[in-house]
């Protein structure tokens, strides 16, 4: 509401029954967001009709969106690089960068998914040996300087952090040293007056990653991964709470989605982009991307849409 309506309104005395309180709550909160997002997570794109048909979908569902500032890319672009030889590794990344350029017009911040690394389950001396190991190829196809970054938006920071390290034949949920180091720099040096989002591949806090294996252990235990849940979650729980600016945290690999307010901040997992591996819904989760108000008093907003393939 303009001031001059709301004098005129209180001057005749009917403010309070004049004043519609949905309108002034949708007034309100146009007023005070400050950046969308689309969170697109775990696309695992592959070269057949059914992949290609449901990432242009979602991509043209996310072109039918209002006042998007960019994409946020959440990881696992590529069906797998773990196991995968150079020719399915190269055809994999050549239809993804196919589609995007057909269908894409937002800019796009990446994050780096387990399967988007390459090797790390072959044991192929060849392969261990190229230059394009490891993350190496998957940087240079997304043009990622390094696996983890910050960026500023209005009055939001984004942190993305690189989950995925590789261990014994396969990977691990953690940040490594050399990244610890940085974000408690990124952080002590973030000005008191932003908001910051953390975005992560794997979940940091998720109940997701407890529900994506069918059953318990024998003895009734929760069984959870390493590669489900970041090991070094308490830790970084601990850095987080010395920074109240963090409002939430964004992740996706499990292919489930939940939301976990804990200890102050939202943690999200926004399902999948390829549901259940580009073969329907997986455990009741049709594919999908999350769309991300982010507030200006630092409130955050999602909303989970599908699309039909
Ligand atoms: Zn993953």
């Amino acid at each position: 509401m303009k001031r001059n309506t709301f004098l005129k309104l209180a001057a005749l005395g009917g403010l309070a029954n004049v004043v519609n309180p949905q309108i002034s709550t949708a007034t309100n909160l146009s007023k005070r967001k400050r950046v969308r997002m689309a969170f697109v997570s775990d696309i695992h794109i592959k070269p057949t009709e059914h992949a290609e048909k449901g990432f242009r979908a979602a991509l043209k569902s996310i072109h039918t969106q209002k006042e998007i500032d960019f994409v946020m890319n959440g990881g696992d672009s590529i069906m797998d690089a773990l196991n995968a030889s150079r020719e399915k590794v190269s055809a994999q990344w050549e239809f993804w960068h196919r589609i995007l350029k057909e269908e894409n017009t937002y800019t796009w911040y990446h994050c780096l998914g387990n399967h988007d690394a390459w090797g790390w389950q072959m044991k192929d001396a060849a392969v261990r040996n190229d230059a394009m190991f490891g993350k190496k190829w998957a940087l240079k196809e997304l043009q990622m300087e390094k696996a983890y970054y910050a960026f500023t938006q209005k009055n939001w920071k984004f942190i993305v952090l690189d989950s995925a390290q590789e261990n014994n034949g396969g990977y691990i949920a953690r940040i490594d040293a050399e990244q610890w180091s940085w974000l408690e720099q990124e952080l002590a040096q973030t000005p008191v007056n932003l908001h910051i989002c953390i975005v992560s591949h794997i979940p940091i806090v998720s109940f997701c990653s407890a529900l994506f294996s069918d059953k318990n252990e024998a003895n009734g235990d929760w069984r959870i991964s390493r590669a489900l849940l970041h090991v070094d979650a308490r830790q970084l729980i601990d850095l987080f709470a010395k920074y109240p600016m963090i409002k939430c945290c964004l992740s996706g690999h499990i292919h489930l989605q939940d939301a976990v307010h804990f200890k102050g901040i939202q943690y999200y997992c926004n399902g999948a982009v390829s549901g259940n591996w580009w073969n329907g819904s997986f455990k009741g989760f049709a594919p999908a991307y999350a769309l991300f108000d982010f507030m200006e008093d630092g409130s955050v907003h999602r909303e989970l849409v599908s699309y039909t393939i």
